[in-house]
């Protein structure tokens, strides 16, 4: 391999996020505050199953108290709103995570409109989203901040660059467009309507790539020199960015997995830790 390319190492952004949240959940637990995130698992999902598990034991190995609420797939809307309606009233509950997706019967933007706004440690109430777009939300979605997280890891630049994010969803695309706009980058947001996206993407200084597919972007899409930040993460492990070839002009790029994944798991334990603070202060 070329020795010039630089592997965005999450574990490593990871564990700098977790090392500095140690004293942190000490300190609350001596005040006999013990951090809670709550996940909320609709339906059997494999997949999401997997997902809640692993964040029930990053929580774990860092003193966090997680607790799971597994609900049955014929759920309503009502019914889930119900149960987030009683989260928010816990005052031993400091995070609420509603896994997604759900399943279809349910309306997913009003359920995770439910969620408080101080519980909403993953960052997807519209409010969340509002303030996160003025630049002030106190916990932004966690993919998006764990993507900025590594770019500021590594001291990659990001005022004045062209950033071509690919996808636009409410949790991923777009948050992470407006925070990348806030930094002063210029950013092209492409979608599956775009017309000629890989010239779109040759375009861009800094690609983040957040589609839902395998190895979707292909290596002569990318400019030389360019960062290559792989959002995805589709079953098997493998990312929505073609790794191998997309290293041939990058100069840097996130792998799959160790790459955006541990780091948006960190976010999370850090949003809790947040979030459990905010409530021992009020
Ligand atoms: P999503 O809601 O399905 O959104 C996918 C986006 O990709 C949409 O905006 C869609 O466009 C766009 N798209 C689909 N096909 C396209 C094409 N052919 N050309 C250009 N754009 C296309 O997915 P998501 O929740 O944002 O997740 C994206 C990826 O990130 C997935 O791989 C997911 O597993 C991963 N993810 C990872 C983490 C993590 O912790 N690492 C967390 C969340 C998600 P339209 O809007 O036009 O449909």
């Amino acid at each position: 391999m070329d020795d010039n390319k630089l592997i965005l190492d999450g574990l490593a952004v990871a564990n700098g996020i977790k090392e500095k949240l140690v004293h942190r959940v000490q300190l609350l637990v001596e005040k006999r505050v013990m951090p809670c995130l709550v996940t909320i698992l609709v339906g059997d999902d494999p997949s999401s199953e997997t997902y809640v598990r692993m964040k029930g034991n990053a929580c774990k190995r860092l003193g966090i108290d997680s607790r799971r609420i597994h609900l049955s797939k014929d759920t309503t809307t009502e019914g889930l709103v119900t149960v987030i309606r009683q989260l928010n009233a816990d005052p031993d509950v400091h995070g609420i995570l509603l896994q997604h997706p759900v399943p279809h019967q349910i309306n997913e933007r009003e359920a995770f409109d439910a969620i408080s706004i101080d519980k909403d440690v993953d960052g997807v109430t519209t409010l969340g989203f509002a303030q996160n777009a003025v630049g002030f939300a106190n916990y932004p979605s966690c993919t998006p901040e764990a993507i900025m997280n590594i770019l500021d890891y590594y001291r990659i630049p990001i005022e004045g660059k062209h950033v071509v994010v690919i996808g636009r969803s409410p949790i991923l695309g777009k948050p992470v467009s407006l925070m990348l706009l806030n930094r002063n980058a210029t950013v092209t947001i492409c979608h599956s309507k775009t017309t000629e996206l890989h010239r779109m993407v040759k375009l861009g200084d800094i690609v983040v790539a957040a589609v839902g597919k395998p190895r979707f972007v292909q290596g002569d899409w990318i400019k030389r020199g360019a960062v290559v930040i792989d959002a995805g993460y589709n079953s098997g492990n493998i990312g929505d960015v073609d790794y191998k070839a997309c290293l041939t002009n990058a100069s840097a790029i996130t792998p799959v997995p160790a790459g955006v994944g541990p780091v948006t798991i960190a976010v999370l334990l850090k949003h809790t830790v947040d979030a459990a603070e905010k409530a021992l202060k009020s």
